[in-house]
């Protein structure tokens, strides 16, 4: 178990040194929506490009603690691909992991379920869940500028 903890550790590690997906693009092609949590002070940019119910093209950027720059990173790449309907699920069952609960698809959430041993620190909740609230909110039909 303790060697799962560590090989969860390095990935977040990793993906925070050598982010997936960063630097938006900010052509019209993009839906863009930036959240901020500013009880750790991340602040996070979501730009996607949707085709044909995919997400096609999906970008981040932002600061922010390790935590949060990471997993922006990580859902970069679990969802890019990916059709609408099985993002939301995926963004689901994330919620599910941060809150300690059971979810639906592990191996579909891939690296991210490095991000489950942040359900035993409920201060780091919020890092770990706002680029996947931006997203899922974009895909809700919202872009702009809002608070967590
Ligand atoms: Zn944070």
């Amino acid at each position: 178990m303790s060697s799962m903890n560590e090989l969860y550790r390095q990935v977040i590690v990793e993906h925070f040194k050598n982010p997936r997906n960063k630097g938006l693009k900010n052509t019209d092609e993009y839906t863009k929506l930036r959240l901020k949590n500013p009880s750790c002070g991340d602040d996070v940019t979501i730009e996607v490009k949707i085709k044909d119910h995919h997400i096609e093209e999906i970008h981040h950027e932002g600061t922010g603690c390790s935590i949060c720059c990471s997993s922006a990173s990580v859902m970069s790449e679990v969802v890019k691909g990916k059709d609408i309907e099985e993002v939301q699920e995926v963004i689901e069952d994330f919620y599910n992991l941060i809150k300690g609960e059971d979810v639906t698809d592990e191996e579909r959430l891939d690296e991210a379920m490095a991000f489950g041993g942040v359900a035993q620190f409920p201060a780091r909740m919020k890092c770990a869940i706002l680029a996947w609230k931006a997203l899922g909110t974009i895909l809700a039909g919202k872009s702009g500028e809002e608070d967590v």
